[in-house]
C-alpha cells in the first residue's frame, strides 16, 4: 500500500464495532465516530481518537469508512454542516459498507467524483459472527486501482474480495445476495411451522438439510438455534433486512422486472415490522406462524 492509512471509522454498531475492533487487531490507525457517544467508549479506552461529529474525521483521516443503518444515516453522516464533506477530504479515499439503495450509491458515486474524493462501494456479505472473526466477504464495487490500494484494509474486516464492476456494483450485488438471504429465511420459518403443525420436530428439518448434499447449507446452521430455541437476538435485524427487499423491490422495479416471491416476502417481514420485532433477529418472523 503506497498511503499509510489513517482510518476514520464512521458507525458502531453490530457489523461496525466488530469490523473497527478488526482494523485495531490488525495494527490500524483508527479514529471512530457513532452517533450514540456510548458506544464509542471502549474504542477512547483502546486509544482511539472519538470525533464528536463525522466533519472532525475529513480533517484527520485519509480513509474514512461507513458502516450505518441505511441510505437517511449515511446522508446524514455525510451532509450537511456536521458531515465529512463539510471538512476537507478530497483526494482522500470513502469506503461505504453499509447496505444502501442502488440509486442512493449512484448519486454517492458521482458526488465523490465532483468532491474529488476516491469512492469504494463496498457493502458486505455475512452477519456478526463473520464480522467478528474477520471472515466477511466484500462485494467491491470500485476502481481496480483504488481497490488494490484499500485492500490491506478491507481484508483487515474481511477474507475474499468480489470486485463485480464500479459502484454501484457492489451495491447491486450485496441486493442480490440479500433477496437469498430473505428468501430462504421465509422458507424455513415456513417449512418448521409446517413441521410443528403436522407433528414433527423441526429438528428432523436440520438433520434432513445436514445429511442431504444439496441443502446442507451454512445459512441454516447460523439460524438453527434461532427457529429451534425461539430465541431472537439480533445478527441481523428485521428492520435490516425489510430495508434490503424494499431496495431490492425498487430497483427492479426501476428496471420493469418483476419479483414476485421477493415481494411476498416484503409483505411477511413488514407484518413483523408491524407487530414490534423489528429489533429483532430476521428470524422472529417465526413467531407470525404461531
Ligand atoms: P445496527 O447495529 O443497527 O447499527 C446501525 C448503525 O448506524 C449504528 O452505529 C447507528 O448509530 C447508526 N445510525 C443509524 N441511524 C443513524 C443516523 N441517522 N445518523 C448517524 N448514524 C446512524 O446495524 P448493523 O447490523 O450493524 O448494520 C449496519 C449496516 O450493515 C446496515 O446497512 C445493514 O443492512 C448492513 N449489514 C448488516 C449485517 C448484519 O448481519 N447485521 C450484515 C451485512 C450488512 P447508533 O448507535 O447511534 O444507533
Amino acid at each position: 500500500m503506497k498511503i499509510a492509512p489513517r482510518i476514520g471509522f464512521i458507525g458502531l454498531g453490530i457489523m461496525g464495532r466488530a469490523m473497527a475492533l478488526n482494523l485495531l487487531k490488525n495494527g490500524c490507525k483508527v479514529s471512530v465516530y457513532n452517533r450514540t457517544r456510548a458506544k464509542t467508549r471502549e474504542f477512547e479506552e483502546a486509544g482511539c481518537y472519538v470525533a464528536a461529529v463525522p466533519r472532525d474525521l475529513s480533517g484527520l483521516c485519509n480513509v474514512i469508512i461507513t458502516m450505518v443503518e441505511n441510505d437517511a444515516a449515511l446522508d446524514e453522516v455525510l451532509e450537511g454542516p456536521e458531515g465529512v464533506f463539510a471538512g476537507n477530504f478530497g483526494g482522500n479515499y470513502l469506503i461505504n459498507m453499509s447496505t444502501v439503495s442502488w440509486n442512493f450509491t449512484k448519486k454517492l458515486a458521482s458526488r465523490c467524483l465532483k468532491k474529488n474524493v476516491r469512492f469504494l462501494d463496498c457493502p458486505v456479505s455475512g452477519s456478526r459472527p463473520l464480522a467478528e472473526n474477520g471472515t466477511l466477504v466484500i462485494l467491491a464495487g470500485a476502481e481496480k486501482k483504488d481497490l488494490k490500494e484499500m485492500e490491506p484494509v478491507l481484508l483487515s474486516m474481511g477474507k475474499h474480495i468480489v470486485n463485480p464492476g464500479l459502484p454501484p456494483d457492489g451495491t447491486a450485488l450485496k441486493l442480490c445476495m440479500n433477496l437469498i438471504v430473505a428468501q430462504l429465511t421465509t422458507a424455513l420459518a415456513e417449512s418448521c411451522s409446517l413441521a410443528l403443525k403436522t407433528g414433527i420436530r423441526p429438528e428432523h428439518v436440520f438433520e434432513t438439510f445436514y445429511n442431504s448434499p444439496a441443502l446442507n447449507c451454512g445459512y441454516f446452521r447460523m439460524k438453527e438455534k434461532n427457529i429451534l430455541d425461539l430465541e431472537f437476538s439480533p445478527a441481523f435485524s428485521l428492520k435490516n433486512i425489510l430495508k434490503d427487499v424494499r431496495f431490492m423491490l425498487e430497483a427492479a422495479k426501476e428496471k420493469n422486472l418483476k419479483l414476485p416471491v421477493t415481494e411476498a416476502v416484503e409483505k411477511t417481514l413488514n407484518e413483523g415490522f408491524k407487530r414490534g420485532y423489528w429489533d429483532e433477529d430476521l428470524t422472529a418472523i417465526m413467531k407470525l406462524y404461531k
